[in-house]
């Protein structure tokens, strides 16, 4: 189990963040369920993108 113990800024947004599992906990646009989504390593900085909500489907976008 991730532990979102840490806060990271994303874009512009915190994020409530797992520093040792680099998972992010965003919650989806459409139903409000939070997802944890693995941040990867872009030019040294972590962030993620783009993920279907896992309880509803839903496209959360993110670029
Ligand atoms: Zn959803």
């Amino acid at each position: 189990m991730a532990q979102f113990s840490d806060m990271i800024t994303i874009r512009g947004e915190e994020y409530e963040f797992d520093s040792e599992m680099k998972v992010v906990r965003v919650y989806c646009e459409n139903c409000g369920h939070a997802n944890e989504i693995e941040c990867e390593e872009v030019d040294g900085e972590l962030t993620f993108f783009s993920f279907s909500c896992e309880n509803c489907g839903y496209f959360n976008e993110f670029n």
